[in-house]
């Protein structure tokens, strides 16, 4: 650790501390945190088509996401994810990316990392490989341009893709995150995990989940991952395996391609009894669960000094109140989401 940060009286209060425990007795080693709430796409599902973004000078500065990132780090938090909105729009995104590389280096951090939509992934492979970053997820729901348009509403699949393959010829090593959406993607998900397996790269299904209005009825979205699986059983051997990458999926080999499969199913298997996640969005709001309103300003104590002393007590105290878990209902009767904010505003 460098001296100055030795020589903090905070950071050698926040370590002995030690590592951050909610009251349930599930350890938080994984941050998510959302850099912006703007993106260049306007999924069906996470956003509306007209969205009203923050004013930029509510956002924290880079300088103060790394801040709040390595006050994390401090406490045990071992994989870091940033995401967004589309985490490669923010400006200088990178500059965050290499800073943080340093807890990597240092060995407090295992793993340093990012989901995106790949748009501008082409770009930025090279130097996230540079900067320690050795798997990403990028979200593509489709291979059919088309489809591809309709569902992100402004997206390019060629652009995606092409993204895909440097982040690949980089190193990267890449998963790819699939929101099943009825009468969507349905029918193609068979072919997506063929062509996913075929290049390498894991597939993880998601349930869509009731975020934030987003102008559809969710109900018309929703496809249960148990029926997807029971349809790619008729043709394809999937055998449950322990692989896990520290998130929520349940992962299956596929025998006939030899890949992996993963299943984030916060409907029909709530994951809740094992989270060890928090999110921060990129105004520095905590939400210690996804699927609930509680949450914890990390601004203000930011800003309030220099001495993390005071950060570090916020962090705890909102630790402290992390919920047992979500309630997820998609039917024709709740018609209200679970939360008002949209997947964007938290983080994926
Ligand atoms: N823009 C990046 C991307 O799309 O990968 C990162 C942020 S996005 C909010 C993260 C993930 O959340 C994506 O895989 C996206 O498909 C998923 N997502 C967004 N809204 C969702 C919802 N309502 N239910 C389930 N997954 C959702
Ligand atoms: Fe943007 Fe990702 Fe949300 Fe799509 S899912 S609108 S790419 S933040």
């Amino acid at each position: 650790m460098p001296r100055d940060l030795i020589d903090r009286p905070s950071v050698a209060a926040a370590a002995k501390a030690g590592p951050l425990m909610d009251t349930f007795g599930r350890a938080v080693t994984y941050l998510r945190v959302s850099v912006t709430d703007r993106c260049d796409f306007r999924c069906v599902y996470c956003m509306a088509e007209h969205m009203t973004f923050l004013p930029k000078q509510d956002l924290l500065s880079l300088e103060e996401l790394d801040r709040l990132c390595s006050a994390f780090v401090l406490r045990g938090v071992r994989k870091l994810r940033l995401t967004g909105g589309e985490p490669l729009v923010r400006r200088d995104v990178m500059t965050l990316f290499r800073s943080l590389s340093r807890h990597l280096e240092t060995g407090q951090l295992e793993e340093l990392t990012l989901t995106t939509n790949g748009s501008q992934l082409a770009r930025h492979a090279a130097d996230l490989a540079a900067c320690g970053v050795k798997r990403i997820n990028v979200s593509i729901d489709t291979l059919d341009p088309a489809k591809f348009r309709a569902i992100t509403r402004w997206g390019e699949l060629s652009k995606v893709l092409e993204g895909v393959s440097t982040a690949k010829a980089a190193g990267l090593k890449v998963k790819i995150n699939a929101v099943a959406l009825k009468d969507v993607n349905e029918h193609e998900i068979a072919s997506m995990m063929e062509w996913a397996h075929g290049e390498g790269h894991d597939l993880s299904l998601i349930e869509v989940m009731p975020l934030g209005e987003v102008g559809e009825e969710r109900v018309d979205q929703y496809l249960p991952l148990s029926d997807v699986r029971a349809r790619l059983e008729e043709r394809f051997t999937l055998t449950d395996i322990a692989y896990r990458t520290g998130g929520p999926a349940r992962y299956v080999e596929v025998k006939e391609t030899g890949g992996r499969l993963g299943f984030i199913t916060p409907l029909t298997h709530n994951f809740c009894e094992g989270c060890n996640r928090v999110r921060v969005t990129c105004t520095g709001t905590l939400y210690m669960c996804l699927g609930q309103e509680d949450a914890a300003d990390l601004r203000a104590p930011l800003r309030a000094t220099r001495d993390d002393a005071v950060l570090q007590a916020a962090i705890d105290e909102a630790i402290f109140r992390k919920p047992k878990g979500h309630d997820f209902v998609i039917d024709r009767r709740t018609r209200q989401p679970a939360v008002g904010r949209h997947m964007s505003t938290t983080g994926g």
